[in-house]
């Protein structure tokens, strides 16, 4: 992951010289700002740092950076700048594909508030492995006897099992960006929604077997 830009420190555009109210892009003149390369996807779109972001924005967002980023606007300026270009809209395109689908927007944000990866904490709710193990079967078996009914069935199953755990996932981040919370809260909570993730990918997994 990205190094943050330093928290409180103004930003000066390199062209104009004026503060910038963000480390992207210029508010005045619209230069890229080489700081933008260590901004995290969140800062990078303007964003703030929440699961719960509107689609129709983020798009918009993104659309508009990727203009000013577009290395055909920086044709006539040191290759120190056509590089910087390059680099802020590859970030713009990989923010954009992260954060436009929910469950890897999820997964990215978990990390970004200090929260296990999946690799680091792989466990699931309670109850979780149990359930699916038997979808998982009754899949495989409906799958090879070509059962169009059941794995139609089934994909209905995975597709609500799929939705509860987002929406949960969007409470728990809901509940976690409350300012009450104390640490202790706050890191049970990361570990939850981990799980929670790890469970999204498990049927992502199954449901994309049917596709
Ligand atoms: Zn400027």
């Amino acid at each position: 992951m990205s190094e943050k830009p330093e928290q409180g420190v103004p930003v000066k555009c390199r062209h104009c010289e004026r503060i910038m109210s963000q480390p992207v892009v210029c508010d005045y003149c619209h230069a890229i700002s080489p700081t933008a390369t260590r901004a995290d996807h969140f800062t990078l779109m303007g964003l703030p740092q929440r699961f719960d972001l509107d689609e129709r924005e983020l798009h918009r967002c993104f659309i508009a950076l990727s203009r000013y980023a577009h290395p055909d606007f920086a044709q006539s300026e040191s290759p120190e700048v056509q590089s910087l270009h390059l680099k802020v809209s590859a970030n713009l395109n990989d923010a954009y594909r992260t954060l436009k689908d929910p469950a890897s927007r999820a997964a990215y944000l978990l990390e970004l508030l200090g929260g296990a990866s999946s690799a680091e904490d792989k466990s699931v709710p309670e109850g979780f492995l149990g359930t699916t193990m038997m979808l998982q079967e009754e899949l495989a078996d409906a799958k090879s006897a070509g059962d169009r009914a059941v794995t139609g069935r089934l994909k209905k199953v995975l597709l609500t099992q799929h939705d509860g755990l987002m929406k949960r996932i969007a409470s728990l981040f809901d509940e976690h960006g409350q300012a009450v919370v104390c640490e202790a809260v706050r890191k049970d909570l990361l570990a939850e929604i981990r799980k929670q993730i790890n469970a999204v990918s498990y049927v992502a997994k199954l449901l994309s077997q049917l596709s």
